[in-house]
């Protein structure tokens, strides 16, 4: 008999692209807000995410269906929950897709997540054994075997008796008993490294952190390549961490960063349980480094974007190294960006964020550097000014005017000389390209036809070594052809550069060099970075050739000539940011030479040496560079000093597209005259530089304020306004906060 008569009604996020939540009948079951339930949805079972339980819906209550499943795992605690809504607000993004996507792909499963969780047992102090009943053998013999080993795993016990787990229980609620998750640590580390003498300037970093924790205070830590900051890093977690519990989420660009970073962190701070969480995972891997973040078992988490809503019970710090690095933006579904998101939750959690990087963004500069926007947060500056290994100095950074030294496949006779003369002492060269620079097309010398993507406006890029044409932005190829479809002429040739291209040119120019080349096509692989690196370090290589993957982090003490091959079609791109981008990537990608005792040195071949890119960088001068962009995007009204927002749309029939961007530009116009301010800047609807697109033709559409809060104000009318257009159903469109690319 039941004396409850009201029902129990659970409202639930789905994973599904509408701007509402749903609500079910409890169906008996218990839950706790934040656990994974399943419920039948349009025919078929999907996963949810129980947001509030409650008496009374806004539907007929007849009519709702009961939930089929509650998990027992709680996936998300109060504060990654309010991360999340957050992030669904601010970035007008539903909040069941945003919640529900942040989860390691088992939990978004129907199948149960079971992942091999290990504990350790150890005997309570003060256990008092005299509770143990004489005559259960097996309970005596566990606490003999535990009075021997203070601590033992699962998989000692097993051992002792098959039974172990039984008996566990029962000591366990016996109160003798202490159960913790172990998480595995792998691959221990060799224990050489030992903390070095720091400088002045890392001691200053280190104290000035210290000195305010437990409260939200935002730094940068801007030090020159190899200045130091990861030790910098190092000694402030491993302060932190003395705190019981604490917990430390170090948030790193891309995965080819993590192995070298990974293994400093593990040997240095080798008494904590440390997890990655990173798309090379496996998925039970993922999983089970999820979970031991979540249950404050893992305390450092270090990973990549998405594992800024990974729950950390107990966090006291964020850090983020190469803050300025754009894979930390997501680029499809909730368009966040996770320097943004780290802030937010640093200061819901009231505890400090360190954002390190030689080159900062513009945005974090800005914000560490301007005093005036008293109503936010000062960041605190830290400064790490010179190499940390004694004598390592600064390379010496040169332009070649192509102009004056010409270029022939691509190389300047300049440029040859240079690696000759690494190549006879017993050095290491690395020749860059710019991805963003660009790739060899086929070109006929009769009529200018150059081979190009039906599907999008893109070249195709020639594959020697496959003999095939492909498009680098949807994948079709095609074999190369013969002869000119336009006119005939078979004396078709490839035209520009590219890694493959410059691989061939550099062999048959250095026959006995050891040359490897590194880009998304060779380094397909796990491994393959790893292997490479290896050789490197052995001294295996010669030459490296390679894209900004190389450019990153790693160490290369032999390593003294950097060659930079083709940057000067970013010097002129259209996008606003595309010079700040070229310059930390140049800095980045010096820093690799001459880091040891060898002096390094780097050339980069240019039309264009007087541009006062390259003068900054000849004098490594990031702060009057950045400070001059900075003035630049104050007159220009650009971002840091503004903030935008791009409606994007695109369909096989650009008629639609542009009656969708149309109507939308002139629903905003309307809000903005009949409710709100005119606060919001609202441009006409242009294409974008890539006009067509695995055969959608595109559009763009952006708005501009002064402040996140006009933005959001317009956005939050905007937004529904938007759905309800009529063609809005007929094309694909999305809305980027903060948008990266144009
Ligand atoms: P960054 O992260 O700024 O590039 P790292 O922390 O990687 O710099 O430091 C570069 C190198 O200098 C590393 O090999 C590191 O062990 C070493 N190093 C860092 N701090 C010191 C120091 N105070 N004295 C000597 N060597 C140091
Ligand atoms: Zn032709
Ligand atoms: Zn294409």
């Amino acid at each position: 008999m039941s004396l409850n008569l009201s029902p129990v009604i659970f409202n639930i996020a789905l994973d599904v692209p509408l701007n509402r939540t749903f609500d079910y009948l409890s169906g008996g079951f218990v839950a706790h807000i934040g656990s994974r339930v399943v419920v039948p949805f349009a025919g078929r079972n999907l996963v949810g995410i129980l947001l509030e339980v409650k008496q009374t819906s806004d539907y007929p209550v007849e009519k709702l269906k009961p939930v089929s499943h509650v998990f027992e795992d709680v996936a998300f605690d109060k504060d990654t929950f309010k991360l999340l809504k957050f992030c669904a607000d601010y970035y007008h993004y539903p909040l069941g897709q945003a919640l529900i996507s942040s989860l390691p792909l088992r939990l978004r499963q129907l199948k149960p997540a079971v992942s091999r969780k290990a504990f350790a047992y150890s005997l309570l102090p003060n256990a008092d054994i005299s509770k143990i009943p004489a005559k259960k053998v097996l309970l005596h013999r566990i606490i003999t075997a535990l009075q021997a080993t203070p601590v033992l795993a699962s998989g000692d016990l097993a051992f002792v008796s098959s039974g172990w787990r039984k008996a566990i229980l029962e000591l366990k609620n016996l109160g003798l008993v202490d159960e913790q998750e172990v998480v595995a640590v792998k691959g221990s580390l060799p224990t050489s490294s030992i903390a070095p003498q720091l400088n002045d300037e890392q001691n200053q970093a280190i104290e000035s952190v210290l000195a305010l924790t437990h409260q939200f205070k935002p730094w940068l830590l801007y030090g020159i390549t190899g200045s130091g900051k990861t030790e910098v890093y190092i000694q402030i977690i491993q302060k932190i961490l003395q705190e019981k519990n604490a917990q430390v989420l170090v948030l790193v660009p891309e995965i080819n960063l993590t192995p070298q970073l990974e293994a400093r962190f593990r040997s240095r701070l080798s008494q904590y349980p440390l997890v990655t969480l990173h798309s090379n995972l496996s998925e039970s891997e993922r999983l089970q480094n999820w979970q031991a973040a979540s249950t404050g078992a893992a305390r450092i988490v270090i990973g990549t974007r998405l594992s800024v809503f990974t729950p950390m019970p107990h966090l006291k710090l964020i850090v983020m190294d190469e803050e300025h690095d754009g894979s930390y933006k997501q680029q499809d579904g909730m368009r966040y960006h996770a320097r943004d998101v780290a802030m937010v939750r640093a200061k819901q959690l009231n505890i400090p964020i360190v954002l390190g990087s030689a080159t900062p963004s513009l945005e974090t500069w800005f914000n560490a550097t301007n005093s005036h926007n008293a109503h936010k947060q000062q960041y605190g500056l830290l400064s790490l000014t010179q190499r940390a290994v004694e004598n390592a100095a600064l390379p010496n950074i040169f332009c070649i005017d192509t102009a004056k030294s010409p270029t022939e496949n691509g190389l300047s006779p300049l440029l040859v000389n240079a690696l000759r003369e690494r190549l006879k002492r017993g050095e290491q060269s690395l020749l860059f390209i710019n991805r963003r620079g660009y790739a060899p097309v086929l070109h006929c010398g009769a009529c200018q036809w150059i081979a190009s993507c039906s599907r999008c406006s893109a070249r195709l890029v020639v594959h020697l070594r496959q003999r095939r044409l492909k498009c680098h932005h949807c994948g079709h190829e095609q074999k190369i052809p013969l002869q000119c479809p336009n006119c005939g002429n078979t004396d078709l040739y490839p035209t520009g550069q590219a890694t493959q291209r410059l691989e061939q040119t550099l062999q048959s120019i250095f026959p006995t060099a050891r040359i490897a080349r590194v880009d998304r096509d060779s380094m397909r692989s796990k491994d393959a970075l790893n292997d490479l690196l290896t050789k490197v370090h052995h001294q295996e290589i010669d030459i490296l050739v390679g894209t900004q993957m190389l450019a990153k982090g790693h160490d290369f003490p032999h390593l003294t000539l950097v060659g930079v091959i083709d940057t000067d079609s970013a010097l002129y791109s259209p996008d606003f940011r595309a010079s700040e981008r070229l310059f930390a990537q140049l800095m980045q990608v010096s820093g690799r030479a001459g880091r040891a005792e060898k002096a390094g040195e780097v050339l980069i071949q240019t039309a264009f040496p007087q541009h006062a890119l390259f003068q900054a960088l000849r004098s490594q001068n990031y702060v009057s560079f950045a400070n001059e962009l900075l003035q630049e995007r104050a007159t220009m009204q650009f971002p840091p000093m503004s903030f935008f927002a791009l409606l994007r749309a695109e369909a096989n029939d650009f008629n639609q597209v542009q009656q969708f961007l149309n109507k939308a530009g002139n629903s905003a116009r309307e809000l903005l005259t009949n409710y709100l301010k005119p606060d919001v800047m609202i441009y006409d609807p242009v294409r974008p530089q890539m006009e067509r697109l695995k055969g959608m033709e595109r559009g763009q559409l952006l708005l501009q304020a002064n402040s996140r809060a006009a933005l959001q104000r317009l956005l939050k009318l905007w937004m529904p306004k938007c759905r309800e257009l009529p063609v809005a159903s007929k094309i694909r469109w999305s809305l980027d906060i903060d948008p990266l690319e144009f």
